[in-house]
């Protein structure tokens, strides 16, 4: 049976005596509690001395949740390699700067990705821990490691990254031109010349090559453990890695090809949140795998490692959980179940404490629990279904973030922008990767996509014909090795567009735009020149920026069955929602409804076409919607229609009648 809205904790039964477990596992099923996650980090634990394992105390463990009816998810746990380890092999460490300053014993992800002994280990343990409890059909899931985050310059890295180098452009004079070495004399000579980025400004052709490289570093080590899990365990097994928040050393896609499922980690150390960027983030790790994901790990009411650690306010969990399930989670997971009595992260939040007592977070939980059951079969089966893509790119990011030219240019809150437009207003997005088949939506926007591709160049163009693609600032200007192309931006799509850069601006002061469109940019903003006549000018800048006065500020362009709208400017979102308007009315998209601000809407929906849409108030007042006719809500069982009233923190989840 496909499993639906599991709700859990991360467990670790190794921080207490045997004899405390029952008790917590009792504690656990009467939150409602249907899965736990066991074993990352536990690696001193599962091989106390080099080759020998001790897994009998977590098998005691599964059984116990097992009876309980929790099934399990277990972490490979190489993030915290055990003391012999790092003391018998020291080069397993990571080299944490490119001064070459090693890391030492007691943190976790300090090991240099790209060593061949702690390969040879982590896939050791990752294979005999799937060896010994792969079968169990208790053990629902695997994840590897956690939270990779660390990026290692030692001289085993610096080697195989010339040897990247050296497999992806073939032959020293190709990296020389792609890279245009003769500036500033860096033309190498030999592979061995070539070091990791170790300056403030290094060569844009360098920084893109490292990241690609630091990419796949992780993709092979995750590649290792995949395949030792893989040889033991049922097709029906998943494997997932708990990715972080925005987190960009790495490409995120490239990371997920291999998984079956995406998850990550969610936390918020002010306590309070703007749904936007949450959404986004939601929407972003449902859009790695394309398909639903599990929150596998959040905040029960406060962490421990932000200079000051605030707490959620009650009721709020209650709305992220929804929040997150309304963007397309399977699963919400508390970090952690209960207190450790000393460790790194002994003051985080949890269910329990120290005292093996029920926190007072642990009777919201409860409710949630107590929800999710409720709600367990109409959303069964159910996911997110979006007519609009925002094109969300590692490359691109690290492009810009290399080269900002306005410091407060960033990628991250410049493609918020575009979707607050949209999910502010309740419209389903999808936050996908440009290199994704595009068939089936209806506007597609690319905020900030500096790295075209004649690939990324042949989709964008195909999808124009049918559907309205719309091109933020600093879109279309960069090749695979981080070079201009030499031609005006957005390359290989003038035609198309209309339109291309003549010159960008960083603003020291908003500009105003008028025409069709009327609104403010700030920050940056490009001067557009028209290069077809049938091109619309639908905004010029006013006066203001004696470069940009007059200058056309949006172009739009039709083709056959759809349209390329260009955005000059880093726009605000009423101006976005100004522009965007139109185009989702004709290509027939609406909100999932209309609501105050600070009311949130979603609607996922099954494969017979039954819809549940979720309501969640995130402000602390009580605030009422319109709710559509003939649904009823989930949580109370009371059919709805007309004024709805949702209190502070208040959720709805609609399902038809
Ligand atoms: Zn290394």
């Amino acid at each position: 049976m496909t499993r639906s809205l599991d709700f859990g904790a991360a467990f670790y039964p190794e921080h207490w005596p045997e004899s405390e477990w029952p008790r917590d596992i009792a504690l656990m099923r009467a939150a409602g509690v249907t899965v736990a996650r066991l074993g990352e980090f536990a690696w001193s634990t599962l091989e106390p001395d080099e080759g020998r394992y001790d897994f009998a105390w977590l098998d005691r463990a599964l059984d116990l949740l097992a009876a309980a009816g929790i099934v399990s998810v277990l972490g490979t746990p190489t993030a915290a390699p055990p003391a012999w380890l790092t003391q018998r092999y020291p080069d397993t460490l990571a080299t944490v700067d490119a001064q070459g300053h090693r890391d030492a014993h007691g943190a976790r992800c300090h090991y240099c990705v790209n060593s061949s002994l702690y390969h040879e280990k982590s896939a050791a343990i990752a294979g005999a821990m799937a060896e010994h409890f792969g079968r169990r059909p208790d053990v629902i899931g695997w994840q590897i490691d956690n939270e990779y985050n660390r990026v290692c310059y030692c001289a085993t890295c610096r080697a195989k990254f010339q040897a990247f180098v050296r497999a992806r452009f073939d032959d020293l004079g190709t990296v020389n031109r792609r890279w245009a070495t003769a500036y500033w004399s860096q033309t190498y000579q030999s592979w061995d010349q070539i070091a990791p980025p170790a300056h403030a400004v290094s060569n844009p052709g360098l920084v893109l090559a490292w990241r690609e490289f630091v990419t796949e570093s992780y993709r092979l080590f995750q590649h290792e453990q995949v395949t030792a899990i893989r040889a033991h365990v049922a097709p029906e097994v998943w494997i997932t890695h708990n990715f972080m928040k925005w987190f960009d050393a790495f490409d995120h896609y490239e990371m997920s090809a291999e998984l079956d499922l995406a998850s990550w980690d969610w936390y918020e150390p002010s306590g309070w949140t703007d749904r936007i960027p949450s959404g986004a983030m939601h929407d972003l790790v449902r859009g790695y795998k394309r398909r639903n994901f599990w929150l596998m790990e959040t905040q029960p009411g406060h962490v421990n490692w932000a200079r000051t650690n605030f707490d959620l306010q009650p009721g709020q969990a209650r709305a992220w959980a929804w929040h997150a399930i309304g963007h397309g989670a399977d699963a919400v997971l508390y970090w952690q179940w209960r207190m450790a009595l000393n460790g790194q992260e002994q003051m985080h939040g949890s269910l329990v404490d120290q005292a093996g007592e029920p926190r007072p977070f642990y009777a919201e939980a409860q409710a949630v629990g107590g929800e999710l059951a409720q709600a367990r079969e109409a959303l069964a089966g159910t996911c997110v279904q979006a007519r609009v893509a925002v094109l969300y790119d590692f490359p691109s990011r690290w492009l810009i973030d290399n080269q900002r030219h306005h410091g407060d240019f960033d990628y991250v809150e410049h493609l918020l922008r575009a979707y607050r437009a949209l999910a502010g207003r309740n419209i389903t997005v999808d936050v996908i990767s440009p290199d994704v088949d595009l068939t089936g939506y209806g506007v597609v926007i690319a905020p900030a996509l500096a790295l075209f591709t004649p690939e990324r160049v042949a989709r964008l163009t195909e999808f124009a014909q049918h559907g309205h693609l719309v091109l933020g600032p600093r879109t279309g200007s960069r090749d695979s090795a981080a070079a201009l192309w030499p031609e005006r931006p957005p390359a290989g799509l003038h035609a198309l567009a209309g339109c291309e850069v003549e010159e960008y601006i960083a603003l020291a002061e908003p500009v105003r735009i008028e025409g069709d469109v009327s609104g403010q940019a700030d920050v940056w903003a490009e001067r557009l020149k028209v290069r077809a006549p049938e091109a619309q000018v639908l905004a010029r800048y006013s006066a203001g920026n004696a470069w940009l006065a007059g200058q056309p500020a949006i172009v739009r362009r039709d083709t056959a069955g759809g349209s390329v709208t260009t955005l000059g400017g880093q726009f605000d979102t009423p101006t976005l929602e100004t522009a965007l308007a139109p185009l989702l009315a004709l290509a027939g998209i609406a909100p999932v409804l209309e609501t105050p601000p600070g009311v949130e809407a979603l609607r996922r929906v099954g494969e017979a076409g039954q819809d549940v849409v979720i309501v969640i108030n995130h402000t602390a007042t009580p605030q009422t919607i319109q709710a559509p006719a003939g649904r009823v809500d989930e949580l109370t069982g009371a059919a709805t229609a007309g004024a709805l009233t949702l209190g502070a923190f208040g959720v709805a989840v609609l399902s038809a009648t």
